[in-house]
This record gives structure tokens, sequence and C-alpha cells, in this order.
């Protein structure tokens, strides 16, 4: 019988999302609130790559650390796992912010 990974809700007549194992509502939810963390890093991101000022690009990488760290948590939230993607991305930023740090003095 279909079943929801992060409500329990089950029925013989329950759709669930294939890719996230989510009912409906469960998976609106996530992907409501999951676009809104993904257009915030899409903006770090772009100004991660515009900004010149170091100072400025270790306030963008951390954004993108930030908001991935809650994209991540809204992943355990709804039972699923975070992509190698996310968590390639975030490594990435927290190193470029490292170095950009050490740029600042
Ligand atoms: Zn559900």
């Amino acid at each position: 019988m279909p079943k929801c990974n992060s409500c329990g809700k089950r029925g013989l007549f329950l759709k669930i999302e294939e890719d996230t194992g989510l009912c409906l509502e469960c998976n609106e939810q996530f992907a409501k609130t999951g676009k809104v963390l993904t257009e915030k890093i899409t903006q770090a991101k772009n100004a991660a790559t515009v900004n010149t000022e170091p100072a400025d690009i270790v306030q963008n990488c951390k954004d993108i650390e930030r908001f991935g760290n809650e994209l991540i948590q809204l992943h355990r939230r709804f039972k699923i796992e975070p992509s190698n993607e996310l968590l390639d991305l975030i490594t990435t930023y927290k190193k470029m912010g490292e170095l950009a740090a050490n740029q600042t003095h």
C-alpha cells in the first residue's frame, strides 16, 4: 500500500511522488520551502561571481552555506536524502569563503 515517507499517511489510492516518496500535500510543502531556499542560494552564488571585494564574497559564501544547511535540514524533516550536488556546493563555497577571508587582511 502506498505510504508517505514523511507524514506516514497511507492508502490504496494515495498518490506518492516517485522522486521524493512524499504524498502530494507533503511534497508541495517541501517543494515550496525548497524553492525559496534554492532561489536565495542562486542569488548569493550570482553575487559571489560578480563581487570583487573579498569581504563581500566572504558574506556571499556564508549565505550560501547557511541557506544550503537550511535546505539540508528541510530534506531531513521530510526524510529525503540531500543530493551530493547540494553537499558539494556547500563544501565548495565554504572553501571559497575561507580563501576570500584570507585576502581581507
Ligand atoms: Zn505526507
